[in-house]
């Protein structure tokens, strides 16, 4: 399991670990799977994740380089790669079987057996027979609460993209605070969002551990307004596959989503998916959180819909594809 090797914030002591401290999609999507390949009896080597804790089958690599992955690799001995790196530690033709899961928006680094997060992913790298799989969740690492609190929450990085101004209007407009949690890499933006809003929105800073968890389980509802314009590198966004929807939809709290991307496919399963431009007004948004599903029915439907059992039976099936010899685009 090859993990994109990224220092913690400013430490240049520390890499981001698996599971995270604080934010992290990717590295999520890699502990859950890990999570279900260990039950289902597999052994795993992680790369790219120094720091992470090892448990019976999980053999963590200190590799953040091409030389020492290869090396970790050789020394190792795996019956198939998955790549979650899109090609940062892995060359175009490794020595060993590769699934590559894409993250990102656009064409993948190297397109030859990639997985996608959804339609919209998938249609714009133009790889349309390629395998499609949802990000996955682990019920057991999130807390389910059916008792909400009289907050909304933003969870993620406070950027144009990811719509936490947008966050803010929808607060405002239903009388409800927000919580913003999440790192704050553009602080102009954020302060921006703190001055227009000031008596709704709340910056919370970057949440780790069962602060999050918490804060998960106790909101009304998570605000997912994703934004199709400045993307991480200067791009349309597309919204890949937002590991927050099902992380929210498990710990039973309600999901309004923007229909950027994958949200149009996965947040209507789990509350709603508003178009981009709409800002609704109060009468709007009082009506969009009294018709929202409940908290029992959410956790169901995430763990039926993207439960990491579910979701790593999947990629086993893609993984021994691969390892037949197989390949796609
Ligand atoms: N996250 C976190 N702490 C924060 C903000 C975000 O742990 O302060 C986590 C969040 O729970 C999710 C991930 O970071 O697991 C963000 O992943 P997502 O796919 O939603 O967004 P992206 O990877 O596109 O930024």
């Amino acid at each position: 399991m090859l993990n994109p090797p990224h220092r913690f914030g400013q430490d240049t002591s520390q890499w981001i670990t698996v599971p995270p401290q604080g934010y992290g999609g990717i590295q999520w999507v890699v502990a859950t799977l890990i999570d279900a390949l260990l039950a289902a009896g597999h052994e795993v080597l992680l790369v790219g994740a120094p720091g992470s804790t090892a448990r019976p089958g999980l053999t963590v690599s200190d590799a953040t380089t091409f030389d020492t992955t290869r090396a970790a690799l050789r020394t190792f001995g795996p019956d198939v790669v998955h790549d979650h790196t899109n090609g940062q530690l892995l060359p175009a033709e490794p020595d060993w079987p590769t699934v590559r899961t894409h993250h990102l928006n656009s064409v993948p680094e190297y397109r030859t057996n990639s997985v996608y997060l959804s339609h919209a992913q998938r249609r714009a790298a133009g790889s349309e027979h390629a395998p499609l799989i949802r990000l996955p969740v682990n019920p057991d690492r999130y807390t389910y609460r059916q008792e909400k609190e009289d907050f909304l929450l933003f969870l993620g990085r406070v950027s144009v993209h990811k719509g936490a101004r947008q966050a803010a209007a929808f607060a405002q407009a239903a009388g409800l605070p927000l919580k913003l949690a999440g790192p704050a890499w553009e602080p102009d933006y954020l302060h921006g969002i703190l001055t227009d809003f000031p008596g709704t929105a709340e910056y919370v800073g970057e949440v780790g551990g069962s602060h999050r968890t918490e804060l998960l389980a106790a909101a009304r509802g998570l605000l997912v307004l994703s934004q199709p314009l400045g993307g991480p590198l200067g791009d349309e966004w597309i919204e890949p596959g937002a590991t927050v929807v099902a992380e929210a939809a498990v710990s039973g709290t309600p999901v309004i989503a923007s229909d950027n991307g994958c949200l149009a496919e996965i947040a209507p399963h789990v509350g709603i998916a508003l178009p981009v431009e709409h800002t609704p007004t109060g009468e709007e948004a009082a009506k969009i959180l009294a018709g929202l599903p409940a908290p029992k029915q959410l956790r169901a439907t995430a763990v039926e819909r993207w439960g990491h059992h579910l979701t790593a039976s999947t990629y086993l099936e893609v993984y021994r594809r691969a390892a037949a010899d197989g390949t796609w685009t």
